[in-house]
């Protein structure tokens, strides 16, 4: 089976294509490195790369002429904070991107759509934790574009042949146990990059986006998911919308929530290092708290969290971080 990859060189597409590989599929990867690394390409006879812009139609053309079977689409821009100050670039690869991508698929016939979607779509919870039927009300625009797509993928499933998962992700976090992944993201945004860079010198200090949260040390909490994890839920999700010929929507979260303090404290704790940080403003259109039910992906697709922890999800990262900075553990 034929398998496209938009985003297979980022942080979740590399983990993906890997285990993808590992079920003998023949993999097509686009990346056009904005945030993906050279690193994340593999050497592989089912593997193939075009490294280019899916928004670019001659790089589309080739990509669709690739047959896939299934589309796994994980090129997109995913920094909450930056949504809100450059909305257009969101706009732009999130919506107008998928939307150019979604119109070749369904005019070339092919079925299946496997989505990033974003627990930000819920915005600021109405009740803990949240479940998939919980109201969609983004409060960042990053959280809007994943909606509207969400969106546009209900009523083209309804209208068109498209199946597709919609896989509403917590915080993504961690890397490959088995160690087959070694590249870093370009310009990271995410609280945890971020900490790995400012523990390893690459930065001078970091920065906490608040501790005025109602929270109990006043700083947000997220829940956050191995992207180990979070890469079976992929596969199972292709199974299932295949086998069934079915949509389906899922949250994908650990059901832990952790406080942007206490991992803080957790990694120093861990490595054994002082973290440099200071307090700052809040960021725009942070909620205070997101924890996930996961029990609709655990029931449908018998998806089984393995190395959510927090310690796992540190450790690992800190053993791609000393690699690549050629630090010996
Ligand atoms: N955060 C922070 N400093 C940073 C980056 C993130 O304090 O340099 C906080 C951010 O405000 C949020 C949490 O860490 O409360 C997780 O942020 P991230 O951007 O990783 O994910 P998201 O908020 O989009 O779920």
């Amino acid at each position: 089976m034929r398998i496209l990859i938009t985003g297979g060189a980022g942080y979740i597409g590399s983990h993906v294509v890997h285990d993808l590989l590992e079920r003998n599929y023949e993999i097509l990867v686009c990346d056009n490195f904005s945030t993906g690394n050279k690193k994340n390409i593999v050497k592989h006879e089912h593997y193939k790369l075009i490294e280019g812009d899916f928004r670019d139609p001659d790089i589309l053309n080739a990509i669709i002429d690739f047959k896939p079977k299934v589309v796994f689409h994980f090129a997109a821009s995913k920094a909450a904070g930056e949504s809100m100050i450059n909305p257009i670039k969101y706009s732009n690869n999130n919506i107008r991107g998928t939307l150019f991508l979604l119109e070749k698929m369904i005019e070339n016939e092919i079925q299946y759509f496997i989505f990033s979607s974003s627990a930000a779509v819920y915005g600021e919870p109405e009740y803990l934790p949240i479940d998939e039927n919980h109201p969609r009300n983004p409060t960042n625009y990053y959280g809007f574009t994943k909606k509207v797509i969400e969106d546009n993928l209900e009523w083209l499933s309804k209208l068109t042949d498209l199946k597709y998962a919609s896989l509403r992700y917590f915080n993504a976090a961690g890397y490959d146990i088995k160690g087959r992944v070694l590249g870093l993201e370009n310009q990271p945004q995410n609280l945890l990059p971020i900490v790995m860079e400012t523990l390893i010198g690459e930065r001078q200090e970091m920065e906490i986006f608040g501790n005025d949260y109602p929270t109990p040390d006043g700083t947000c909490i997220r829940d956050y998911i191995h992207v180990n994890d979070l890469s079976n839920a992929h596969l199972l999700a292709m199974d299932y919308i295949i086998k069934n010929h079915a949509n389906i929507v899922v949250n994908l979260g650990s059901e832990k929530g952790i406080s942007v303090m206490e991992m803080i404290q957790t990694a120093e704790e861990l490595t054994k290092k002082k973290l440099n940080y200071r307090i700052g403003q809040r960021r725009a259109g942070d909620a205070a708290k997101l924890l996930a039910s996961s029990k609709k992906a655990k029931e449908l697709l018998k998806w089984n969290p393995l190395y959510s922890d927090v310690k796992t999800i540190l450790l690992t990262m800190w053993s791609v971080y000393q690699k690549n900075y050629h630090i010996l553990s």
